[in-house]
């Protein structure tokens, strides 16, 4: 079992391949203090997916450790890991439900006023609202279709009420609107407070935001620093 964690996370010289020849990580290290903002930036193909679904044990590493709190992750369980993570893929995951259900599905014992709470903080309760049926709208493939900016906004909520000390995000590419845009912005400050986390970033805002920046290339740290540094 993993502790309650802060969210310190170690990479010491992680080498990793899909296949056993490959090295799609050559020896990458880095040290992420609890709380930090990660933006992991790189040319597509460059490994950014890859080191952050090794922190949640997606893959076992060829050589090398990775570290939560100084524990390495493979002496413990894999449950008891991602209990403590948030991960939120470009295109979150919604089930046939409403929207209430969906939002709650971060913790099921959250009742109704905090389902609306948490939605209020990440700045998804206003385009909820407009929705004819509310928090009560049907969604599934025949329902209200949610645009994916929606749907993240949605993910964010549910990842709030989670509340995990580490949260994985890659970031949507697709366009999104401007209105829609400026509450994932707003909505993500609010998220990633008091956590650490590690984001995909297509953003600019949130490269500007990022504690530091990780420039990946070709499975390797290039550079890394602040925006300002860099
Ligand atoms: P993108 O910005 O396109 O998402 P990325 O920086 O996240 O790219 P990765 O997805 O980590 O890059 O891929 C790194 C390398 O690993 C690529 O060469 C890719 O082809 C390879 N790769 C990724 N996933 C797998 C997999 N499941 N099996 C085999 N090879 C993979």
């Amino acid at each position: 079992e993993l502790p309650a964690i802060q969210g310190r996370v170690e990479f010491k010289d992680v080498v990793f391949g899909y296949e056993e020849a490959d090295r799609i990580l050559d020896n990458v290290s880095f040290n992420v203090e609890p709380g930090d903002t990660i933006a992991l930036v790189g040319a597509t193909g460059s490994g950014k997916t890859t080191i952050v679904s090794l922190i949640s044990r997606f893959y076992d590493i060829t050589s090398g450790k990775i570290e939560i709190d100084g524990t390495d992750i493979n002496s413990v369980t894999i449950p008891s890991l991602r209990r403590q993570m948030g991960v939120m893929l470009q295109d979150p995951f919604i089930f046939s439900g409403t929207i209430m259900d969906n939002i709650r599905y971060g913790r099921l014992d959250a009742t109704d006023e905090e389902v609306i709470e948490a939605a209020k903080a990440v700045q998804a309760h206003q385009f909820i609202s407009q929705l004819k049926d509310g928090y009560q709208t049907e969604v599934n493939e025949r329902g209200t279709r949610l645009s994916t900016g929606q749907r993240q906004l949605i993910s964010f909520a549910r990842a709030l009420l989670a509340d995990p000390r580490i949260l994985i995000l890659d970031e949507a590419t697709s366009s999104i609107d401007t209105e829609t845009e400026l509450a994932l912005q707003k909505g993500l400050e609010t998220l990633l407070e008091g956590r650490t986390s590690f984001i995909i970033a297509h953003r600019l805002s949130t490269i500007q935001n990022a504690t530091r920046i990780l420039f990946i290339d070709k499975g390797r740290i290039m550079e890394e620093g602040s925006h300002q540094e860099l």
